[in-house]
C-alpha cells in the first residue's frame, strides 16, 4: 500500500501514483518532497532543512543554486536553447575548450553526452574501434552506469539482473588495502600485487584481444578506494606495453571532488580517455562526455565516428559548464576542497574512527570520504553483510535515520557512510555535519560485538 497518504501534498500523491523510481521496489517508497535548495542545504515542503552530505548523487559539486550558474542557464535559454550536434555554437565550443584546457597531458578533444553512462558507453566504442580489439577489462567494486554496456562494466550487484550484458567484459580486482584481495601487508605491497594480478589477467585473456582497461581513479560509490601510490602509473605502463586504451572514469571523482580538476592529477597519470559528467556543471542541466587523446581522435579523422546523441553538447548544459568552471576558478574552490580535506574532514573523521568502535576505517581525500562501519574492529566483519537488503541492512538504515532526524542527509552504500558534501561547503557547515555524524555513529556502536 501507499504509506501515509492522508494530508499529503499533491506533489507527494502524484509522485506515488505516477512516478516510477530508479533502483527501487515501487510499493513502499516514501520520498521526501524537496521544495528548494541553496548552497549545501535543501528543504522539504514543511521547511525541514537538511545539510546535504550527499551532494544529491555526488553531483552538486558547486552546491545548490549557484547564482552565476543559474544566471548562465537563464541567459542561454533566452538566447538559444538547442541546436543539433552537427552545428557549432559559441557556448558549446567554449565549454569544450575550457574542459580540454583543464584535462591532463595531451587530451584535448571532447565528445559530449547527456550523462555518465553514455560517456562510458562511448569510451568503450571509441577504444574498440580504434584498436580493432573487443575485450574490456573493468574492476570489481566499480560503478560505470546503468545502460546496456555500462552496466556490464559495473563490478557490483547492480549488474546482476542485467546479465549477460554485452560480450567481452572481464572483471579484475583493484587495490583495496583494508580488505586486501591480495593479502597484502601495506600499501606498496597492495599496489605491486594488484598490478601483478592485472598483468596476469592480461596475459591469460590475450593482450591482442584487449581494447581497454577502465578504472575509476578513485573508486566512488563502491567505497572511496584511493589507489596506493604507483598503482595508476602501473596501469598506464601495462596499457602502454600492450597497446591497450586506458579509460579513466572520472564521472564521480572529477571536477573538484578530489581537490583537482581530475583525480588522476594527484598521481600525474595521463589516461587516453576520460569520462566525465556530474561535477562538470553539477547536474544543473544533464551533461557528460568523453575527453580524447589525439591518437584516438585521429583514429576518426578519415572514417566517421559511429555514435551520436540528439542532446550531445546541449546548449543549456554547456552554458552551465562554462559558468561552473569559471566560478570554480574565480572562487578558488579547488584550494578550498584541498584545505577542507586535509585540515577539517580528514582530521575530524580520524577522531570519529578513534572514538567509535563501529568505525573500521576512514579514507578519502578532498570532499570524497568514506567511513567503513564494522561489527568488530579486530575481525573487520562489516556492520551489515555485502549487498544486504531488508532486515539484514537495518543497522545501516538506523544510522542513516539518525542522521536525517538531526538534519543531515547522508550517502550510504552497503556498510559505509560516505562524506561527499558540495565542494563549496563552508568549514562551519562541514563541522556541523561531522558533529551530527558523531552522534549518529553511537547508533552503529550499539551493533558492535567486538
Ligand atoms: N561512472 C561513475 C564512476 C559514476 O559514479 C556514475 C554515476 O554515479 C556513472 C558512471 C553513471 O553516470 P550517470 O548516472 O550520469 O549515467
Amino acid at each position: 500500500g501507499t504509506p501515509g497518504v492522508a494530508g499529503r501534498s499533491e506533489a507527494y500523491l502524484d509522485d506515488r501514483r505516477h512516478m516510477f523510481h530508479s533502483w527501487s521496489a515501487q510499493a513502499s517508497l516514501d520520498p521526501v518532497v524537496v521544495a528548494g535548495a541553496e548552497g549545501s542545504w535543501f528543504w522539504d515542503e514543511s521547511g525541514r532543512r537538511y545539510l546535504d552530505f550527499s551532494s544529491q548523487l555526488v553531483n552538486a559539486n558547486i552546491g545548490h543554486q549557484h547564482p552565476a550558474v543559474v544566471e548562465a542557464i537563464v541567459a542561454q535559454a533566452r538566447s538559444l536553447t538547442t541546436v543539433a550536434p552537427f552545428h557549432a555554437h559559441e557556448v558549446r565550443s567554449r565549454a569544450a575548450r575550457l574542459i580540454a584546457e583543464r584535462a591532463p597531458g595531451d587530451l584535448d578533444r571532447v565528445f559530449f553526452t547527456s550523462g555518465g553512462a553514455e560517456a562510458t558507453e562511448n569510451a568503450v566504442r571509441i577504444a574498440r574501434l580504434a584498436t580493432g580489439r573487443h575485450k574490456i577489462l573493468a574492476a570489481y567494486r566499480s560503478y560505470h552506469g546503468a545502460t546496456g554496456g555500462s552496466i556490464t562494466l559495473t563490478g557490483e550487484p547492480r549488474r546482476w539482473p542485467s546479465e549477460p550484458g554485452i560480450p567481452g567484459v572481464v572483471h579484475f580486482f583493484g587495490p583495496y588495502p583494508y580488505r586486501s584481495p591480495f593479502h597484502a601487508a601495506d600499501a606498496a605491497q597492495e599496489s605491486d600485487r594488484a598490478l601483478a594480478h592485472l598483468a596476469e589477467v592480461i596475459t591469460l585473456e590475450g593482450p591482442a584481444t584487449i581494447a581497454a582497461i577502465i578504472v575509476e581513479p578513485v573508486v566512488g560509490t563502491n567505497g572511496i578506494l584511493v589507489p596506493p601510490p604507483g598503482y595508476l602509473a602501473g596501469v598506464r605502463e601495462l596499457c602502454d606495453t600492450h597497446g591497450i586504451v586506458f579509460i579513466a572514469d572520472e564521472v564521480m571523482s572529477g571536477f573538484g571532488r578530489c581537490g583537482e580538476w581530475f583525480a588522476v592529477d594527484h598521481w600525474g597519470v595521463v589516461p587516453d580517455l576520460i569520462c566525465f559528467a556530474k561535477g562538470v556543471n553539477s547536474g544543473y542541466v544533464p551533461l557528460g562526455g568523453v575527453i580524447l587523446a589525439p591518437h584516438l581522435a585521429d583514429a576518426f579523422a578519415e572514417r566517421p565516428y559511429p555514435g551520436g546523441l540528439t542532446y550531445s553538447g546541449h546548449l543549456l548544459g554547456c552554458a552551465a559548464a562554462v559558468a561552473s568552471i569559471e566560478a570554480f576558478e574565480a572562487e578558488g574552490i579547488l584550494d578550498h576542497v584541498r584545505r577542507l580535506g586535509t585540515e577539517v574532514i580528514g582530521p575530524e573523521l580520524a577522531k570519529l574512527a578513534a572514538n567509535h568502535p563501529s568505525v573500521g576505517e576512514v579514507r578519502g581525500l578532498g570532499v570524497f570520504w568514506a567511513l567503513e562501519l564494522v561489527r568488530d574492529g579486530a575481525t573487520r566483519e562489516p556492520l551489515v553483510p555485502f549487498n544486504a537488503a531488508g532486515p539484514a541492512a537495518a543497522p545501516m538504515g538506523a544510522v542513516a535515520a539518525a542522521c536525517r532526524e538531526r538534519g543531515l542527509w547522508p550517502f550510504t552504500h552497503f556498510n559505509r557512510v560516505h562524506v561527499v558534501p558540495p565542494c563549496t561547503i563552508s568549514e562551519a557547515d562541514a563541522r556541523t555535519g561531522l558533529a551530527i555524524l558523531d552522534e549518529a555513529l553511537t547508533v552503529a556502536d550499539g551493533f558492535t560485538t567486538g
